[in-house]
C-alpha cells in the first residue's frame, strides 16, 4: 500500500500536533525495547523528538545492524535507508518507512538496467577484475546487490574516504555512483588527477567515453546528483563572507567541487553536526546542506548564529521533509496495517556482503 498524509485515516488527519505526540510517547513506552526509531539528521524538528538513534545514513545502518531485541524498528527517512536497516537486520525484525512514498531523487539516478549496461562497456574495454564498484547508499537495493556481487562496497559521505583507500590498496580502478559529486570531491582530496577522472553519462552511447578515456582513468563517475545540495553556488559563499566577516563555511560533499574549494570545512552531515556544536560561542557558520538540519542546529544552539549558506534559496529535501507527526503516529499505532519494508532474499544476500564490507572499512 502506498499512501501519503490524504490518504491516511481520518483520525491520523486531523489530529492536532500535540494529541499525536502524545499517542505516539505512550506506544514508545508500551513497546519498551521491542521498537526502535531510527532517524536522520534531515528530518523536521518535531520527529527528530522521537528518536531512539539519530544520525547520518551510515550511522543509522550501523545503528540497525546492532538491534537485536527490537521486533519492530520504524525508519524515519528514505527508502533507501529502510531497505539497508531490512538487510542489515534479522528475518524476525520487521522495518517500517514512517512514510513509504519518501524516497531519493539522486538515489534514482541510477536505474538498475543502466547500471549493468555501463559495467558491460566499461569490463568489455578494460577487461574483468580491473574496476571495482562503490555505490553511495544513495541507491535502490538492486545495486548494492550489483556491488556486492562486483567484490565492491558500500560508501556514504561518512566513509567515502576509506572507500577509496580500499579500492586503492587492491590496485584497482573504481567505479562510483550515483552521486557525482561525492565521488569527484573524494578523488581531488586524494589528489587523484583530474585526467584520470572520467564522468559516465548513462544517456551516450558508451557512457559518452572514449576506450582511451576510460583506459587513462582512475576513478569513473556516474553522471547523478542531488539537486539539493548542487544548487549552493560559489556565489553564496562569496555573499556570505561580504555580509558576515569571519564566518565559517560548512558543507556538505554532495555539493559541486567550486563551492567544497571555497568552504572552510567540508564533510557528512555528522561532521556538520560535529563541527558546529566545537564551535566557541559566538561563531557564525553558514552551512551549505538541508534546511530542516541547518533549522534544528540554529534551535538548539542559540549561543551561535547559524544560518543556510543559501540565504533565500530553501534547500529543503521534500522527500526528507514527507514525514509527519501524522504519520508516524499511524505508523507506530499500526504495525499491522503499516507497509513493510522487504528486500527480497536474493538481493538482500548479495547487498547484505557491499554493506558489512562498508561497516568493516568503517570511516
Ligand atoms: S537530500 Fe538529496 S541525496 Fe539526500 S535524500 Fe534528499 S534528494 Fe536524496
Amino acid at each position: 500500500m502506498n499512501y501519503n498524509k490524504a490518504n491516511l485515516p481520518e483520525e491520523y488527519r486531523w489530529a492536532s500536533d500535540d494529541e499525536l505526540k502524545r499517542r505516539i510517547a505512550a506506544k514508545r513506552k508500551e513497546y519498551g525495547d521491542k521498537l526502535v526509531i531510527l532517524t536522520h539528521h534531515y528530518q523536521r524538528i518535531e520527529i527528530v523528538e522521537f528518536h531512539d538513534y539519530l544520525g547520518d545514513s551510515y550511522a543509522l545502518a550501523r545503528d540497525a545492524s546492532r538491534q537485536k531485541n527490537a521486533e519492530h524498528i520504524i525508519f524515519c527517512g528514505v527508502r533507501f535507508m529502510a531497505e539497508a536497516a531490512d538487510i542489515l537486520t534479522a528475518p524476525y525484525q520487521k522495518v517500517y518507512l514512517a512514510n513509504p512514498t519518501a524516497g531519493c531523487p539522486m538515489a534514482d539516478m541510477a536505474p538498475t538496467r543502466a547500471v549493468y549496461d555501463s559495467w558491460d562497456v566499461i569490463e568489455s574495454v578494460l577487461g574483468k577484475d580491473s574496476v571495482i564498484p562503490i555505490s553511495y547508499m544513495n541507491s535502490s537495493a538492486e545495486l548494492k546487490a550489483f556491488t556486492g556481487k562486483n567484490g565492491g562496497l558500500i560508501c556514504t559521505s561518512s566513509n567515502a574516504d576509506a572507500a577509496f583507500d580500499w579500492v586503492k590498496s587492491k590496485g584497482r580502478k573504481l567505479f562510483f555512483f550515483p552521486d557525482q559529486h561525492l565521488g569527484r570531491n573524494t578523488a581531488n582530496k586524494k589528489g587523484i588527477p583530474k585526467d584520470k577522472i572520467v564522468m559516465y553519462n548513462p544517456t551516450k552511447e558508451n557512457g559518452g567515453l572514449t576506450s582511451d578515456e576510460l583506459k587513462r582513468a582512475e576513478v569513473i563517475l556516474w553522471q547523478g546528483h542531488c539537486h539539493v545540495h548542487t544548487n549552493f553556488k560559489p556565489e553564496h559563499v562569496a555573499k556570505m563572507r561580504k555580509d558576515y566577516p569571519g564566518v565559517k563555511v560548512v558543507v556538505h560533499p554532495e555539493c559541486t567541487e567550486d563551492v567544497v574549494a571555497l568552504a572552510d570545512s567540508v564533510g557528512s552531515t555528522a561532521h556538520i553536526v560535529k563541527y558546529v556544536e566545537q564551535a566557541p560561542a559566538g561563531s557564525v557558520i553558514a552551512i551549505g546542506t538541508e534546511i530542516n538540519l541547518v533549522h534544528r542546529l540554529a534551535v538548539t544552539m542559540p549561543d551561535k548564529k547559524i544560518m543556510s549558506l543559501g540565504g533565500d534559496y530553501c534547500a529543503i529535501c521534500s522527500n526528507m521533509f514527507r514525514t509527519s507527526l501524522n504519520d508516524l503516529c499511524f505508523t507506530i499505532e499500526n504495525f499491522d496495517k503499516a507497509e513493510l519494508v522487504q528486500v527480497p532474499g536474493n538481493i538482500a544476500v548479495d547487498a547484505k556482503l557491499a554493506l558489512e564490507r562498508m561497516l568493516e572499512v568503517g570511516r
